[in-house]
C-alpha cells in the first residue's frame, strides 16, 4: 500500500492549499479511524479521499467504498491504484446526490467518513446530517474549532443549528485529538476526529429550515426570529410557556430536544 508521501513523490504533486489538502500521515490515527468506520456488512462513502491515506486501508476492510474527490488529478491517481471494490467520483461533494451514491453502495445503511477540507466542513456536515439517506455512523476529522460546534451545550457561543440537528440524529463522541505533526504538509491548527452514531430518530423534513430561522439573528428572541418565517407570535409564546420558558427566550437557551418539540408543535 503506497503512502500519500510516496504518491506525492511518484507523481511530482504540489498539495493544493485552497482545497484543504493536508494529507494524513499518522499511522496510528489512520488505523483508529479505519477501525471506527469499518462496520461489519456496511459500505462506506468517503469524502475527500486525497491520496488515499484512509481509502486504501478502508477498501481492504469494507465490502464496498465510493469516494468523492474534487481534484481531478488525485482522482486519476486513485483510479489507477484502488482495488475493484472501491471507486472514485470526480465531483464537488456539496453538489452530489447522496441518495444516488447510497444506491451505488447497495441501497442500505452506509457509513460516511472523511478527513474534511477545512473550508467547507460545516456545509459538508450539514449536508450529511440533514440527508434522508440512512447513515448508521459518521467518522469525521475536522479542525478543533469546527468540532466544538458538535459538542457545544445550550448557551455556548458554538451552539448553532448544526449542533442541534446533528445531536438529534447522532450520539457524538471524540475519537482522537491530533496535532499538526500528523499531516503533510502540516496545517497551522489542531484537529479532532468525531464519531457520530445514529440514534435512529425520525426528524421533520423541514427541521433544518426551522432551526436556521430560529437562530438567524442571535440577538433577537426566538419568537421574533420565527415570526419572520410566518409562525404566529402567540402560538410560539404558548408553546414556549408549556415547555417552561419565558417568551423572551433566545433559541440558544433551548436544548436540542426542546427545539425539536417546539418545531413539532408548531
Ligand atoms: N483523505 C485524505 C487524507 O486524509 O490524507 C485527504 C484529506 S484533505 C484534508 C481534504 C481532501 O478533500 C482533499 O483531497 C481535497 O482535494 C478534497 N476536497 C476539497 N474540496 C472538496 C469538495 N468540495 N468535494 C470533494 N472533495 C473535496
Amino acid at each position: 500500500m503506497k503512502s500519500s508521501r510516496d504518491l506525492i513523490a511518484e507523481y511530482s504533486l504540489t498539495p493544493n492549499k485552497a482545497l484543504g489538502q493536508n494529507f494524513l500521515t499518522d499511522a496510528s490515527a489512520i488505523e483508529r479511524i479505519v477501525s471506527a468506520a469499518a462496520e461489519p456488512g456496511l459500505s462506506v462513502l468517503e469524502i475527500g479521499p486525497g491520496l488515499g491515506a484512509l481509502t486504501f486501508p478502508l477498501a481492504e476492510a469494507v465490502k464496498k467504498l465510493v469516494c468523492v474527490e474534487l481534484d481531478s488529478a488525485l482522482c486519476g491517481i486513485l483510479e489507477r491504484e484502488l482495488p475493484v471494490n472501491a471507486s472514485v467520483i470526480n465531483a464537488d461533494f456539496l453538489k452530489t446526490d447522496i441518495g444516488k451514491i447510497s444506491e451505488e453502495l447497495g441501497g442500505g445503511e452506509i457509513v460516511a467518513v472523511g478527513n474534511l477540507p477545512y473550508y467547507i466542513t460545516s456545509d459538508i456536515a450539514m449536508k450529511l446530517a440533514s440527508s434522508p439517506v440512512g447513515i448508521r455512523r459518521m467518522v469525521l476529522m475536522m479542525q478543533r474549532e469546527a468540532a466544538a460546534r458538535f459538542t457545544a451545550q445550550p448557551g455556548d457561543r458554538n451552539y448553532v443549528p448544526l449542533t442541534v440537528l446533528s445531536r438529534l440524529r447522532f450520539r457524538v463522541s471524540v475519537l482522537a485529538e491530533l496535532s499538526p505533526a500528523s499531516y503533510f504538509p502540516q496545517p497551522e491548527v489542531s484537529s479532532t476526529v468525531l464519531v457520530f452514531d445514529a440514534l435512529g430518530s425520525k426528524l421533520p423534513a423541514d427541521l433544518p429550515r426551522f432551526l436556521k430561522a430560529a437562530f438567524s439573528m442571535r440577538r433577537k428572541t426566538l419568537i421574533n426570529n420565527l415570526a419572520a418565517l410566518g409562525y404566529g407570535k402567540e402560538e410560539t409564546a404558548a408553546k414556549l410557556k408549556s415547555l417552561g420558558f419565558d417568551p423572551s427566550v433566545r433559541a440558544e437557551a433551548l436544548s436540542p430536544e426542546e427545539l425539536l418539540s417546539l418545531a413539532e408543535a408548531l
